[in-house]
């Protein structure tokens, strides 16, 4: 378990995948062996000798000035889903959440960086036949970009997360929609990085003089600081997300900012460096 600390706020990170299943095709197509081998700072954390990519899926449990905070949500458990990684999983996301402080009846917020279905998933658990809110007494903040552009959107091959993921917030009635930036405490806000979604958002954090942000999938790896232009497929607006991440990686690099990458396999978080007319990741 990965645990950071900025200033007061308290991180822990509590995976669900980690590995090279992931392939290249459904991250970053143009990240092929062949492309990325070359880049030997890749290795060993972010790539395997074969030149696969490793990536991970994760949730965050942020404590916050008193208040208990998720960023995203994985894939959860016992959801339909075409990718055969993903469907019906049997994990003890909730039995790692308790064992790490975090009972869910006890969180405050859950901040989804976009509503994408290895974002939301649990944000519900399958209960009494029902989808159910996994996290009963706390506030789901959902971009409201985001929401106007999934509330609409055709069910796609991947499975209705909107459904099983999504709605059951809202008719719960613990669904929060949010105009970025938008501030959770004086520590922790989310501020606006679209383009991989419509109203994708990081999360900025701030404490102590100290300061992370978590990138949500504005980058999706890391090989992408040495090539921003490689983009995902699932993008919903490349031109637009590739601009985000050029403004990003120009922002924070070489600047004191702990990096935490949404899909960075461990150790997950570093440091943004200049090198030469690129960048290189720096753990
Ligand atoms: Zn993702």
């Amino acid at each position: 378990m990965l645990r950071w600390q900025i200033g007061d706020v308290h991180i822990t990170r509590i995976v669900e995948t980690e590995d090279t299943s992931m392939p290249a095709e459904v991250m970053v197509p143009e990240a092929t062996p062949g492309n990325v081998l070359p880049i030997e700072w890749l290795q060993p954390h972010f790539i395997d000798e074969a030149g696969r990519l490793k990536s991970a899926i994760y949730s965050l449990l942020v404590e916050t000035q008193g208040k208990r905070l998720v960023i995203d949500t994985c894939l959860g458990n016992d959801k339909p889903r075409i990718v055969p990684d993903w469907n019906r999983r049997q994990g003890a996301f909730l039995e790692e959440i308790a064992a790490a402080g975090f009972p869910r009846e006890s969180v405050d917020y859950v901040a989804c960086t976009h509503l994408h279905p290895d974002h939301v998933g649990w944000n519900t658990m399958w209960v009494d036949d029902e989808w159910q809110p996994t996290f009963p007494n706390a506030r789901y903040l959902f971009s409201e970009k985001d929401w106007e552009w999934l509330d609409n959107a055709p069910v796609t091959p991947l499975g209705d997360f909107c459904g099983d993921s999504v709605r059951p917030i809202f008719a719960a009635g613990l669904a929060d929609l949010i105009v970025p930036d938008h501030r959770i405490t004086d520590e922790v806000w989310l501020e606006s990085t679209p383009g991989h979604s419509p109203g994708h958002v990081c999360v900025r954090i701030t404490s102590g003089g100290e300061h992370a942000v978590v990138t949500g999938d504005l980058i999706h790896h890391p090989c992408q600081m040495v090539h921003p232009e490689w983009c995902s497929p699932f993008d919903f607006d490349s031109q637009q997300a590739l601009t985000t991440r050029e403004r990003f990686l120009d922002e924070f690099a070489d600047e004191p900012v702990l990096i935490i990458g949404s899909h960075f396999a461990r150790p997950t978080a570093g440091r943004i460096v200049r090198d030469g007319d690129v960048y290189r990741f720096e753990v």
